[in-house]
């Protein structure tokens, strides 16, 4: 189908066989919430929180915070809503969060890390969002970004519990957290991989320099091989790998990401058609098979030929 015609969505992502899988939407506030329960999204598995306070020179306070977090969940009552802790720095840089000079911002204090500066931001931040989950009622999902170790899913995971968060996740997105998928189940109840920094830093090429494009590509075989360790990693575990980054919306991809053990998919509301549309036409088994053939791919040409000559379109 062309590009950027809307398929229209009725709100179930399923495989040809009947096997359910949840599409949920990236939104990055209120606006962008209600927008994506109109189009169908059967909630959010993404919310970038940095997106409500670009513009900020100071850190909004909690009860601005809990007005900013409780429009999201509003949106999507009774529905999972997975909420990101601030993603600060590098290509989102928030100048409350990163007033220091860094050579390499995307290798620096961003996501988690910005915690090790200012913890009371990432506290306030957690209290914030448990505040509005009591406010509306609703359970939230928490997740932080930028994860590298062990030790830091644990911190996270005990702060976020302490507020009285209970379900915690994290964010795969360096190859380093995909390595440690099975040791970081141990403290998380979920995680999301972010491919579109995975993809970044396992091929150590910046995901803005378009340049670079062939490098920063999901198709990759580095980055499928990662992205299958944490399925497989999750599938033992029993725990849910969702996708947030933009290869969740790419309809090619989408089945061989479900293959390779992913259990839920995150996109931009205007991908939720396109992406139901290519599960329908697929069996579990086909997406299978397509992980499997993806799996041996030696390039991101190879990988892209060896799926589409599995699945149906
Ligand atoms: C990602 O890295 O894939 C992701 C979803 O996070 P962001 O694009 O906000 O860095
Ligand atoms: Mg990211």
């Amino acid at each position: 189908k062309a590009a950027g015609i809307v398929v229209p969505f009725d709100g179930t992502g399923s495989l040809a066989d009947g096997t359910e899988l949840p599409l949920f939407a990236n939104v990055g506030g209120a606006a962008d919430a209600v927008a994506a329960a109109v189009a169908g999204a059967e909630g959010v598995g993404l919310f970038r929180t940095e997106f409500c306070f670009l513009d900020r020179a100071e850190a909004p306070t909690v009860d601005e915070q809990v007005a900013a977090y409780r429009g999201v969940l509003a949106a999507f009552p009774d529905r999972r809503v997975v909420v990101r802790t601030l993603d600060a720095g590098s290509d989102k840089p928030l100048p409350f969060a990163n007033s220091e000079h860094e050579d390499n911002p995307a290798l620096g204090v961003r996501g988690l890390r910005i915690a090790r500066r200012s913890p009371a931001l990432l506290d306030d931040q957690l209290r914030a969002l448990a505040l509005a989950a009591e406010q509306e009622a609703a359970l939230v999902d928490v997740m932080a970004p930028m994860v590298a170790t062990v030790d830091e899913a644990r911190d996270f995971a005990s702060r976020a519990r302490a507020a009285g968060l209970p379900r915690v996740g994290i964010m795969i997105e360096t190859p380093a957290a995909a390595l440690l998928a099975a040791e970081l189940f141990e403290i998380v109840d979920f995680v999301s991989l972010g491919t579109n920094d995975l993809a970044q830093y396992t091929l150590a090429a910046d995901r803005l320099l378009s340049e670079l494009g062939d490098l920063n590509d999901p198709w990759q075989p580095a980055v499928l091989r990662l992205i299958g360790a944490v399925g497989k990693a999750g599938r033992q575990a029993g725990r849910s790998v969702g996708v947030c980054g933009e290869a969740g919306g790419d309809p090619a991809l989408a089945p061989v990401l479900v293959g390779l053990g992913v259990t839920s998919l995150s996109m931009t509301p205007r991908a939720l058609g396109r992406v139901a549309a290519a599960l329908a036409q697929n069996t579990s088994e086909q997406c299978r098979e397509a992980a499997e053939a993806v799996l041996v791919a030696a390039t991101a040409d190879e990988a892209r030929a060896a799926a589409s000559a599995v699945l149906s379109r």
